[in-house]
């Protein structure tokens, strides 16, 4: 039997709008989940009085034919989000007891189409991280387990809570961040959909930032038609962000279906990367052959600058991050540990509020920026970055859109990778290069490991082209028939 929370969101929307249950009755579905996904600890915070009178007032809107978007859609919110009257933590502790006094351009948007709140998701600290192990409040665990072992693994990372929450039913989808890979990543771990829109689509207002030139908010869903209905949510210009882009937002969902003709797929050849598993290869070839035979022309393209993509990465978001970091300074919001001295209070708090990740990412960003390094460092990464967006652009005259694998690997164990930042780094090679160049992308379940866990398939677009992406990812999801659930689903985990 299928129960309501089993729905994709299209299917819910379709269902209240048909009147076969209420956004109440989808809402208590969720909240009766809640008990069975804590274990997995991805939520930080469970908001469910506030969506029953969410949902209240979605079913009222309904019965005054004044639903939006969204309306009752229950939603879980990645706890980078700030949240009026409700805590908002990046998953550190230097953010102890704030409260925001203001909402988020895009949760503002989500409610406004009428969705409904289940709570905050757990998440890297800072969304720095791609395994959700940096959160000061414990790692969040992947729904999905090994065939042949039960070790724990990890979501991916950052939106790690918001990815894991997704796929084990806790919530019907989520908003996430993206820097360098933060929605694309966790869901091929979790085996969900994660888009990531062109930089500037989605107000940034609101979202504590991590690397302002690098962040943006999207979708993770268990669909492409649900991703483009969400995002049609998200999207939109918005004056208090001055990098959001005053262009019209399509009707997403339109863009779906149909076939690929006269639709060219460039595959970078850059991106064969040494050490990638064969069967990840084979599922980017199977990808390949699945978007020929929708009827798309496949082109072999070249990305040169590819290689540099993921350590000028990691300069410019160190950078900006110890900038936007040095805010958090126990003054005015948030932890203070105090000292005798201003100068030691500032210490006791920083030194106690930030987890190792973060305070590699401040001690890089401010050596990159420092007086003697700066011109070999962040200016050569920012020269790096430019060549990288010529290489899109460059690409954009032969193809419409460019489809690579997601990640170099399936989800980890937990505490993998923990000891080496570099190899933690890795998992980001495939998707920092449109964080770079600020391009959409989404990350589609396309296929299973030979141990069983979910693969991505990624598809990266034109800037303001979220349509063409959806679309392609919609021929992939298609053809890929998707079906696996992780174990705690399938009763096995
Ligand atoms: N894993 C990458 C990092 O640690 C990306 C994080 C993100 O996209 N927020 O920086």
């Amino acid at each position: 039997m299928t129960t309501l929370t089993d729905l994709t969101l299209a299917q819910a929307r379709d269902g209240m709008v048909a009147g076969d249950f209420s956004a109440l009755e989808l809402t208590e579905a969720y909240i009766a989940t809640l008990a069975a996904v804590r274990p997995l600890n991805c939520y930080l915070l469970e908001t469910e009085d506030a969506a029953r009178t969410m949902a209240q007032a979605a079913d009222d809107r309904r019965a005054r034919s004044e639903a939006g978007l969204l309306n009752g859609i229950p939603l879980a919110i990645k706890d980078l989000f700030c949240t009026k009257g409700i805590p908002a933590t990046a998953g550190s502790h230097i953010l102890n007891g704030f409260v925001p006094p203001y909402e988020s351009t895009v949760t503002s948007k989500l409610w406004e189409a009428g969705a409904v709140m289940l709570g905050k998701t757990n998440m890297d600290e800072f969304a720095m991280g791609s395994s959700n192990m940096t959160s000061y409040f414990g790692p969040v665990t992947n729904p999905w387990s090994r065939a042949e072992d039960d070790a724990k693994l990890v979501p991916g990372g950052s939106s790690g809570g918001s990815a894991a929450v997704v796929a084990a039913r806790g919530a019907l989808a989520a908003t996430g961040t993206d820097t360098g890979g933060s929605i694309r990543q966790p869901a091929s771990f979790c085996g969900i959909v994660g888009m990531k829109p062109t930089y500037g689509r989605c107000s940034r207002w609101g979202i504590i930032a991590f690397a302002s030139s690098l962040d943006q908010a999207g979708p993770l869903t268990r669909t492409v038609r649900d991703a483009a209905i969400m995002l049609g949510g998200m999207a939109g210009h918005d004056p208090k962000d001055s990098t959001s882009v005053n262009v019209p937002v399509p009707d997403y969902e339109a863009s779906l279906g149909g076939d690929l003709k006269g639709l060219r797929i460039g595959v970078p050849k850059e991106y064969r990367i040494d050490g990638t598993p064969a069967e990840i290869e084979a599922l980017w070839d199977e990808g390949v052959a699945w978007l020929k035979s929708a009827g798309a022309e496949i082109v072999e393209i070249s990305l040169p600058h590819t290689k540099y993509a993921l350590p000028a990465y990691y300069i410019v978001a160190p950078a900006e991050a110890s900038s936007n970091l040095a805010r958090y300074d126990g003054v005015r919001y948030g932890l203070r540990v105090d000292g005798e001295t201003p100068q030691e209070m500032y210490e006791n708090t920083r030194g106690e509020g930030f987890g190792a990740e973060v305070k590699r990412r401040v001690l890089i960003g401010t050596y990159v920026l420092s007086a003697g390094y700066y011109d070999a460092y962040y200016l050569q990464a920012q020269k790096v970055r430019t060549r990288i967006l010529q290489d899109f652009q460059n690409a954009w005259e032969k193809v419409d859109a460019i489809l690579t694998p997601t990640t170099p690997s399936a989800a980890f164990a937990q505490g993998e990778k923990m000891d080496d930042p570099i190899a933690m780094y890795l998992n980001d090679v495939l998707t920092v290069p449109a964080s770079m160049a600020g391009l959409p992308a989404i990350s589609v379940p396309a296929g299973l490991s030979s141990d069983g866990l979910p693969l991505g398939l990624h598809v990266i677009g034109r800037p303001f082209d979220e349509s063409t992406i959806l679309k392609v990812g919609h021929a992939i999801e298609d053809a890929a028939d998707f079906t696996a659930v992780p174990q705690i689903l399938a009763g096995g985990g």
